[in-house]
């Protein structure tokens, strides 16, 4: 029925792929392309059945894309390379007509800072040339952005608050990894935090408010207030909402560790001189550090990411939990990765299906909330990501 074209071979491509691949009725037929293509060609060898094409392809070079593109013609191109790329893969969908999805959004490479403004300023150009881009489609962004919806047209006349908390209490046995590409992760959490409250952005400075916050099948973990990109999108769909937060648990070792990473310098991205020749030293960081998809084997506990919200329904005031847990062991046993590739990887093809199939449509650029959750939320159990609710019930956030 439909030709993807998966862009990242990493810890998420794979995922992507595999899960893909499983749903022969909508994916007839996949390509998965990468700047290493023997990465592609592994996890190619692992799904096997000859379902998965493969190329080599540098997404910073529009055309390069756009050559790939014409020569496959695919009905979608699903980037889960880095959001570096997000912008050069958008113009060669442009140039090619030819939709486009993500799951973080793009950020420039010499400054540690990411907005919707640089996708968002697409709008015009998607709508004229009648093709559709899906921003966010991952799990945070991503199915954190539908719960929302979901809860906005289910339970609530208003959203007051909105707590997105996101705990992966896993050990993977390495001394130092992050759960995604390190390079991204590392910019992100090690920049100042931020929230919203009343109609505007109160800047903190980085990992300054936490707090142990109760998680199901889990229990308390200290929780860290990070700015993180669908808060930016959710309170302009949401203009209700009077205070918009997001947490992520970190462990003691993570944080004394990162401490001394920063502390040395080796988290900058200030470019140095070293034995006459460029390099940054967080890029050099990611070359020693393990890759995110390495640590499935061995990897135990689970993840737990939900919202909770409270607002008012029918004049009352009322409180919603949504969230899924996740098992590293469960998800390696399954398909050879993690829960964290996982928990993208799988949102990341279903809304594929929802374009796809048709479920959701439109022209110009998206994101995710804008769309019915109806579909998803009734699809992404069966996929590998069920998920728990909690009506008029004590917020643990709250505790
Ligand atoms: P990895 O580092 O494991 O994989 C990234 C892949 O992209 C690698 O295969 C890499 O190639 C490839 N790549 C990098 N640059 C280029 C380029 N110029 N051209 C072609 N391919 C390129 O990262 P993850 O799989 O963990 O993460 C992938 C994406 O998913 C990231 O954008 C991340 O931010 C996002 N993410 C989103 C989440 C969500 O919930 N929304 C959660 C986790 C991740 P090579 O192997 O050669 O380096």
């Amino acid at each position: 029925m439909a030709k993807v074209l998966i862009i990242g071979a990493g810890g998420v491509g794979s995922v992507v792929a595999h899960k893909c691949a499983s749903v022969p009725e909508v994916f007839t037929e996949i390509m998965l392309a990468s700047r290493t293509k023997a990465k592609c060609d592994k996890i190619a060898a692992a799904i096997g059945g000859n379902r998965i094409q493969t190329a080599q392809v540098d997404a910073d070079n529009v055309q390069e894309t756009i050559a790939l593109i014409e020569q496959y013609k695919p009905d979608l191109l699903i980037n889960v390379a880095l959001p570096y790329q997000d912008l050069p893969l958008m113009d060669a969908c442009l140039a090619t007509r030819t939709n486009y999805m993500d799951t973080a959004n793009y950020e420039p490479k010499d400054v540690a800072k990411f907005e919707y403004k640089w996708q968002w300023a697409y709008q015009d150009r998607f709508k004229e040339a009648g093709i559709l881009a899906l921003l966010g489609c991952g799990f945070d962004p991503g199915v954190t952005s539908v719960y929302t919806a979901y809860a906005a047209k289910h339970y609530f006349d208003e959203i007051h608050y909105l707590d997105i908390v996101d705990c992966n209490a896993g050990d993977h046995g390495k001394a130092f990894a992050t759960n995604f590409n390190p390079e991204i992760n590392i910019r992100e959490i090690t920049q100042r935090g931020k929230y919203w409250e009343n109609g505007q952005w109160i800047e903190i400075d980085p990992m300054s408010i936490h707090k142990p916050v109760n998680y199901p099948n889990i229990g308390d973990r200290e929780s860290y207030l990070l700015y993180h990109e669908e808060l930016e999108s959710l309170v302009k769909s949401y203009p209700s909402i009077k205070r918009a937060r997001f947490w992520m648990t970190f462990g003691q070792k993570y944080i004394t560790v990162l401490n001394v990473l920063q502390e040395v310098g080796l988290t900058s991205i200030k470019p140095i001189n070293y034995e006459g020749k460029e390099i940054v030293p967080l890029q050099f960081l990611k070359a020693v550090l393990p890759e995110p998809s390495s640590l499935g084997e061995g990897y135990k506990g689970q993840t737990s990411i939900g919202c909770q919200i409270k607002g008012i329904k029918d004049g009352k005031e009322r409180t919603y939990y949504v969230w899924n847990n996740c098992d590293h062991a469960a998800c390696y046993k399954e398909i050879g990765a993690q829960a964290v590739s996982y928990t993208t990887g799988v949102p990341a093809m279903l809304g594929a299906k929802m374009i796809l199939t048709g479920k959701w449509s439109g022209t110009g650029v998206f994101n995710i909330e804008q769309f019915d959750p109806d579909p998803f939320m009734a699809e992404i159990g069966k996929y590998g990501l069920p998920w728990n609710e909690q009506i008029d019930m004590p917020l643990p956030i709250e505790q």
